[in-house]
């Protein structure tokens, strides 16, 4: 009973329209998924982001804690050197001969070079602590700026959620109605087209040129038989792209191109 529109309704419909219908239900949750799994990728590296701060900046902080500890032995070993220092001026002005007069010089200006050392060795390392903590403040400055934009996220995806959840819910009861009346080899060759092709699991038919009969696949623009077109248009039979396999369909603008002649005048009278 092909109502006078050309499309079959209900129980009447032939095997590619319960196909279609169930199509067009299953690409609108994935349309709303892909949406929902952007909005999880960005947020999946914003925290990929914020990780790799993280380390830089605890890297720098361990940085930060061994040039302190460098500095404060430097400072600790120029203490003792000078202490070292007091107590051989005190033996200086105690010397009994001028043999024991110069090994103390001596010993002294060991000292004195050694302590100069230490002392550059704790200003170098506090220096490189100063320019280590500038680079901190830069990493807290870009660690503060990212986790503002994971926190955008984490509300994006969480909105995203909420948005789509009540409408795929619907979709879902929708599609388990739908599912239920097509036949069941067709609907599990329809479930792993999807599978593998996604929104391409199913195509309409492109009309080229009617009159040539130039018809081709909307998934993979390869042509079509005048066959296979002619066997959905007058049964809706279940009709597979021969090149990329996909279920293919008779979309509106092609049942209209598809239309015979007389019936365009008449469209065209009304
Ligand atoms: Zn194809």
């Amino acid at each position: 009973m092909a109502g006078r529109c050309g499309r079959p309704k209900g129980n009447w419909m032939n095997v590619t329209a319960k196909l279609e219908r169930l199509f067009q239900v299953e690409k609108q949750a994935r349309g709303l998924r892909g949406r929902l799994d952007s909005a999880e990728r960005f947020l999946a590296e914003q925290t990929k982001e914020l990780a790799a701060l993280d380390a830089k900046k605890a890297a720098l902080e361990s940085q930060v804690k061994s040039l302190l500890a460098a500095s404060g032995d430097a400072e600790g070993e120029s203490k003792r050197l000078e202490a070292r220092m007091t107590t051989i001026r005190g033996q200086m002005d105690q010397a009994q001969t001028t043999k024991q007069y110069q090994a103390f010089l001596v010993e002294m200006n060991t000292l004195k070079t050694d302590q100069g050392k230490a002392e550059t060795a704790a200003l170098e390392a506090m220096t490189k602590v100063e320019d280590v903590r500038k680079q901190l403040a830069e990493i807290e400055a870009l660690r503060a700026t990212r986790d503002q934009v994971r926190k955008v996220a984490v509300t994006e995806r969480d909105a995203r959620q909420a948005e789509i959840q009540t409408r795929l819910t619907e979709l879902q009861a929708q599609r388990q109605t739908l599912a239920a009346d097509v036949p069941a080899d067709a609907l599990s060759l329809l479930n792993t087209l999807l599978k593998n092709h996604g929104d391409d699991a199913m195509a309409p038919v492109q009309v080229e040129d009617r009159k040539r009969h130039e018809y081709t696949c909307g998934a993979c623009q390869m042509s079509i038989s005048i066959e296979a077109v002619s066997g959905l248009l007058s049964k809706g039979s279940l009709t597979r792209c021969g090149s990329c396999q996909c279920i293919l369909y008779l979309d509106e603008a092609a049942q209209k191109a598809l239309e015979p002649p007389e019936k365009r005048r008449e469209r065209a009278g009304r």
